[in-house]
C-alpha cells in the first residue's frame, strides 16, 4: 500500500514513528506537506498536486493537521477522501473536534461527565453571573482557540475571574469558563483510541504548583491502568465525535471521569515512551484493517 502521512514536518517524532511503522508493515510512506498541496475540482476526477506533480494512486492517509492550519489541511484531507483514500480520521471529524465548544455540545448530548462550562458573547456586564453559573470561584478561563495549555488561567478569586474575562472580551476573544476540578491535583489522563479500543494510556501531572498538566508546560507522564469507567468514558467521548484515532484528555473527579477535551492529532511521543507501546503500529494495523474491508465513507463530504 501507499500511505500518505500529512505533515509539515517530516522531523516531528510522530511523524518519523509513522513513517517507520508504514515501512516496517512493507508498505510504502509518503509524506506530504498539506500546506503545499493544490487541489484541483472539476465535474470528474478530484486532483491534488503537490510540488507539481499529481498525487496518485495513494491507498491511505494519516492526517496530522495542526490547529492553525485546520480550514486547508480539512481541505486537503476530504480531497483525499473524494479520491477514494481511507483517512484514519475523516475530515469532518477533525472540523468538529477543533471546535471546542461544539464538542462540549456533542459530548453533553452524548451524556459524557464534563466539567460545568458556560460561554458568552462578549457580554458587558455579565462576567459575575457567568462565574456563577459554574459554581462560582475558583474557575478555570479558557481561550476557545488556545493549545498546549496556553490560554488556560486559573482565576483563584471571583474578582480575578472578572478581570480576566473582561480583559478577554475586551480583546474580542472567545472564552469559555468552566468550574476548577480541584481533586484533579495538577493531572489528567490521556487515553489514545485506536479503532474503538484504548490502546495505551497515561497519566501527566503538571510541574510543582501548575494546574496544567501539559507535557509542553513542564508535566511528567507516567504509565497508568484506566479503570472501566474510564475506559468507556474515553471510547464513547472518540465515537460520539466520529474520531476513530484520538487522544482523549480526562481529569479524575469525584464525581468520575470528566472528558476535558478529544484531539484528532494527537502526539506519538509522550504516549509512547510513557506506555513502552507501538502506537504507531496500531494506526497502521487499523489502515490496513480499513483498507481491506474498503470501509466506505460514512457520508459523502
Ligand atoms: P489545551 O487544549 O490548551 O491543552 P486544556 O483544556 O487541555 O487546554 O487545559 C490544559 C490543562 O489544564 C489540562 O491538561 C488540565 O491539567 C488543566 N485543566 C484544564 N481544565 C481544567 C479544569 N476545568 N479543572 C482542572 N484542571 C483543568
Amino acid at each position: 500500500m501507499k500511505i500518505a502521512i500529512l505533515s509539515r514536518n517530516p522531523s516531528l517524532y510522530s511523524t518519523r514513528r509513522l513513517q517507520e511503522a508504514i515501512v516496517a508493515a512493507g508498505h510504502e510512506a509518503l509524506i506530504v506537506d498539506h500546506s503545499l498541496c493544490d487541489l484541483v475540482i472539476e465535474q470528474q476526477g478530484p486532483k491534488i498536486i503537490y510540488k507539481g506533480q499529481h498525487l496518485t494512486d495513494i491507498d491511505a492517509i494519516i492526517p496530522r493537521i495542526g490547529a492553525s492550519v485546520t480550514f486547508y489541511g480539512t481541505a486537503v484531507v476530504r480531497q483525499f477522501e473524494l479520491m477514494g483514500a481511507f483517512s484514519t480520521v475523516e475530515s469532518q471529524a477533525i472540523v468538529r473536534s477543533r471546535d471546542k465548544l461544539r464538542s462540549l455540545q456533542i459530548l453533553s448530548k452524548a451524556g459524557l461527565g464534563m466539567p460545568k462550562t458556560a460561554f458568552t458573547n462578549f457580554s458587558k456586564g455579565g462576567e459575575k453571573a457567568l462565574v456563577e453559573q459554574v459554581g462560582g470561584a475558583p474557575v478555570i478561563i479558557k481561550l476557545l482557540e488556545g493549545t498546549q495549555g496556553l490560554g488556560v488561567v486559573l482565576a483563584e478569586t471571583k474578582k480575578a475571574a472578572q478581570s480576566v474575562i473582561e480583559a478577554f472580551h475586551g480583546l474580542k476573544a472567545r472564552i469559555i469558563v468552566q468550574e476548577y476540578i480541584k481533586e484533579a491535583k495538577g493531572a489528567d489522563i490521556r487515553a489514545f483510541v485506536v479503532n474503538g479500543k484504548v490502546v495505551g494510556a497515561m497519566k501527566r501531572q503538571g510541574a510543582e504548583g501548575e494546574f496544567r498538566s501539559n507535557l509542553h508546560r513542564g508535566g511528567k507522564a507516567t504509565l497508568i491502568k484506566l479503570s472501566r469507567a474510564e475506559r468507556q468514558a474515553a471510547l464513547q467521548a472518540a465515537k460520539a465525535l466520529g474520531l476513530a484515532v484520538a487522544g482523549v484528555d480526562l481529569l479524575q473527579s469525584e464525581r468520575g471521569p470528566l472528558i476535558l477535551e478529544v484531539n484528532s492529532s494527537p502526539g506519538l511521543e509522550g504516549i509512547e515512551k510513557a506506555t513502552g507501546i507501538n502506537i504507531a503500529g496500531e494506526i497502521v494495523s487499523f489502515i490496513e484493517e480499513g483498507v481491506r474491508k474498503g470501509k466506505p465513507l460514512k457520508r459523502a463530504i
